[in-house]
């Protein structure tokens, strides 16, 4: 029996332990080694986590085969309706998910919120997929009819990042199990409780036990799930490092991968761009989940005279409060990395002009207030690699093909913006940049449903989206269909 998280504040609060969830049953790992989980925002330990090793994975995959034989035999429309169920059930206690969202990850409350409302238009985007794969059948000659029928792979395995506990999980599961698979969870070992809720409304919205279950752990759970030969599929989100890791090790034992990795998204601002709009927006992306985004704003390359806008994000960012509209960094590694490259910015002798280094919470914690670098030069690691916290590091240039030529040398290609009032300037960077997102005047240029979500370049290994149709497709496998019933009479070369 899973107990309710009932803490609706930033109180402290503790929660269940996370153990492995195989074939419908909780148990502990058989490493019986544990990890504390932080609550970020106090910085203390809130549960734990056991931590998996090749013997959980082997177990969670006999499990997960015996039970994927029968839900494979489930009508489409009728795995579906898991997701409706789902989707109700995550409305109905969306408060719980949010406040445990909030304490594990450190979200403020409203984007916890948000990011599981996203995960729900994810199971949405699942529920209609009877819909969306109606009719892919034709008369291809006289009598001869092809179609083309989704069918599942068998086990697959999604392995999942920190920052959003409830929501990345979502891109994966929908398309998934209604692809008639059995799904093995790994979360990040950061946050695996979110997952613990999911699997109790899972069980509660018809899903047969045995069809979904969750590994918890590190590396090892991680390397046991790639090297698996009964695991057909993996689906990994997480930094650029891992990404190609498991990209590599999953793909060498014969699963197909799709693996997005870490991002450095560059904005672009113009002088014609409204000021307002541009100065809110530009906040929102880089201060937004305090900068732990794969989405989020990094580097502002200001083009020509845009001073009135960079003094109107320095004024906007200044008033955020840490705690309030800002909540923690995940843990004292992350803090001290982000705080290290503004430090390091400064001695190269880049302005800091909006400092959030002081910033604290009030409960203890990790914590970095949002910060904007002036001045940087490209050859900084500020102004490079990848930070994942609230700072914007601003590189001032003379014309838009110097800054496209900047955002295209850069390695990943997550997302991409462009501020500006003018069709034929976003027309210009749209067609140009090297991003697999780009935004026009929107900072964290997510993809809705059915629009699916996913970057180019080392922002991703693997082909396709991880979100939408294409995610349905890596989840399944094509069977071509060819029918004749009867000799035709009126033959040609074509029959
Ligand atoms: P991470 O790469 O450290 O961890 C991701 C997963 O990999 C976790 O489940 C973790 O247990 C596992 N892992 C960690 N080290 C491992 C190792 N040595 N061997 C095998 N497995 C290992 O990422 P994170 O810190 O949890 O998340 C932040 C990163 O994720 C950032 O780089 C961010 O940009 C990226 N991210 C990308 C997207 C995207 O859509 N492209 C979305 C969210 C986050």
């Amino acid at each position: 029996m899973i107990p309710p998280f009932t803490a609706r504040s930033y109180d402290f609060a503790e929660w269940i332990p996370a153990r492995n969830y195989i074939g419908g049953e909780w148990q502990d790992s058989a490493t019986g080694n544990w990890m504390p989980i932080e609550n970020p925002r106090h910085g203390k330990a809130m549960s734990k986590v056991c931590l998996s090793d090749a013997r959980d994975v082997a177990a969670a995959v006999d499990a997960c085969k015996a039970a994927q034989k029968g839900w494979a035999l489930v009508p489409l429309k009728e795995r579906a309706q898991v997701m409706f169920r789902l989707k109700q059930l995550m409305e109905r206690d969306l408060e719980e998910l949010a406040w445990l969202v909030s304490h594990e990850n450190g979200k403020v409350i409203e984007e916890a919120r948000a990011s599981v409302m996203k995960g729900i238009e994810c199971v949405e985007f699942g529920a209609s997929l009877p819909n969306a794969k109606a009719g892919e059948q034709m008369d291809v000659s006289r009598g001869v009819n092809c179609s083309e029928t989704h069918e599942p792979l068998g086990v697959v395995a999604g392995i999942t990042p920190f920052n959003f506990p409830i929501m990345v999980p979502l891109w994966m599961l929908p398309q998934a199990l209604v692809g008639g698979n059995a799904f093995i969870l790994k979360p990040s070992e950061q946050v695996p409780l979110g997952a613990i809720k999911l699997a109790q409304l899972l069980e509660e919205a018809g899903l047969p036990r045995g069809v979904f279950a969750i590994v918890n752990g590190a590396a090892d759970a991680v390397n046991a799930i790639c090297d698996h030969e009964d695991i057909k599929a993996v689906g990994f989100v997480g930094s650029t490092k891992i990404a190609r890791h498991v990209y590599a090790r999953a793909s060498a034992s014969g699963k197909q991968a799709l693996c997005l990795g870490g991002a450095k998204n560059h904005l672009m601002v113009v002088p014609d761009a409204d000021v307002k709009l541009t100065a809110e927006n530009v906040v929102a992306s880089f201060t937004g989940c305090s900068g732990q985004r794969c989405m989020a704003a990094s580097v502002l390359l200001a083009i020509g005279d845009v001073q009135p806008i960079i003094d109107r994000i320095a004024e906007s960012a200044g008033k955020l409060q840490v705690g309030k509209d800002l909540g923690p960094i995940i843990n004292k590694a992350s803090e001290e990395r982000i705080l290290g490259f503004i430090n390091d910015a400064e001695a190269r002798g880049a302005k800091i002009l909006l400092d959030g280094r002081q910033k604290r919470g009030d409960d203890g914690g990790y914590w970095v207030g949002p910060t904007i670098i002036d001045g940087a030069t490209t050859a900084i690691p500020a102004a490079k690699d990848e930070i994942f916290g609230p700072v914007l590091t601003i590189v001032r240039v003379k014309n838009l093909d110097d800054a496209i030529a900047i955002e295209n040398a850069n390695p990943y290609g997550n997302a991409a913006c462009v501020y500006t009032t003018s069709g034929a300037v976003a027309d210009y960077v749209t067609e140009r940049v090297e991003a697999g997102m780009v935004g026009v005047n929107i900072g964290v240029p997510v993809p809705r449903e059915p629009f699916g979500f996913g970057g180019w370049n080392h922002s991703k290994f693997g082909h396709g989206n991880i979100t939408g149709m294409d995610g349905f497709r890596f989840w399944t496998r094509p069977r071509k269909i060819t029918v004749k019933w009867a000799l035709q009479k009126d033959q040609n070369w074509m029959n």
